[in-house]
């Protein structure tokens, strides 16, 4: 299984510090085949040392140069990051990232060989409207997105069920995963929205589901190592 942790605009350096640390003593026992991946935010990124993989929740499709407010490739390398995150909800919604926008970041990492979670979902009233407008509203988030690249994992995280506690059911995650499923040649899917450790058990056996995307529940390290060990 896949557990990543997106810590979104959570943490400091030194609380990621403390975090890692403490996750690393609680994950001795893990199974060797589960795959763990960490995203701070930015200013904590570092060359931690662990079981596991730190990515970063965004940065710009660039070596360097005139962006303010953002990181390229030059400042990942520092730090050896060379696993994204794109497509994340939040940022579709708060930042303006259009498909277009996402695309043309995807096709910018792929060439870099980053390993890429690509995350798509829909929101409630698309969820409203039935089955088939989910999957017609999930695929339009293909769109200019190569998804037989050979390191994408992509995450299915319906919006209504991110941070709110509600997470989707076993039905809705398995009808959905399903079809994803056929759609991107079984490459890995993750769930993710409000998967905490009392529902990880239920997620993960799944079929389908490869794995998952944390936000809320991941931020205590105890609360995620919980979902790994379960
Ligand atoms: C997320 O934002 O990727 C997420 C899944 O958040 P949460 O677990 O809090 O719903």
């Amino acid at each position: 299984m896949i557990f990543a942790a997106n810590f979104k605009t959570n943490h400091t350096r030194k609380s990621t510090e403390l975090y890692i640390r403490e996750l690393n003593e609680k994950l001795g026992t893990k199974n060797p085949e589960d795959k763990i991946y960490i995203f701070p935010p930015s200013t904590a990124l570092n060359a931690y040392e662990g079981d596991f993989t730190v990515g970063v929740q965004n940065a710009y499709a660039t070596q360097n140069g005139a962006y303010t407010g953002e990181i390229g490739l030059e400042q990942l390398d520092e730090f050896g990051i060379k696993t994204i995150l794109i497509g994340h909800s939040e940022r579709r919604e708060h930042m303006g990232e259009s498909q277009e926008k996402v695309a043309t970041k995807f096709t910018f990492f792929r060439e870099q060989g980053f390993e890429i979670i690509y995350c798509i979902g829909e929101p409630l009233y698309i969820r409203e409207k039935g089955f088939e407008a989910v999957m017609q509203y999930l695929l339009a988030q293909f769109d200019g997105i190569d998804i037989m690249y050979e390191n994408i994992i992509i995450a299915y995280e319906p919006i209504w069920a991110i941070g709110t506690g509600r997470s989707a059911t076993v039905e809705e995650i398995s009808t959905t995963h399903r079809a994803l499923k056929k759609a991107i040649n079984d490459k890995p899917l993750l769930y993710g929205g409000s998967a905490k450790p009392a529902n990880i058990k239920e997620i993960t056996s799944i079929a389908g589901v490869d794995g998952v995307l944390v936000g809320s529940a991941s931020l205590d390290a105890e609360s995620f190592s919980e979902m790994i060990l379960s």
